[in-house]
């Protein structure tokens, strides 16, 4: 068995603990940003036609009514 000073012996007990609470951070911060959600720019659209509300991810001017294949302006909000 090493010999050990008690104090020694306090700080390396302070400092496994302030390891173990850095690594739960790390590995915290890694499933945060591992989980992340990027919003993707949406457009809500109401069918002229059949009155449908709809969302659509397209970059477009006008996107297409799945109900009845309208052509629609998105919504101004
Ligand atoms: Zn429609």
């Amino acid at each position: 068995m090493i010999p050990i000073r008690f104090d020694t012996a306090v700080v390396l007990y302070l400092l496994a603990v302030l390891a173990v609470i850095v690594a739960a951070g790390v590995y915290n911060a890694i499933r945060r940003w591992a989980m992340r959600v990027e919003p993707t720019p949406t457009r809500i659209f109401r069918c002229a036609r059949c009155a449908h509300a709809y969302l659509d991810a397209h970059d477009l001017e006008l996107a297409r009514c799945p109900r009845c294949g309208t052509e629609n302006e998105p919504q101004r909000i």
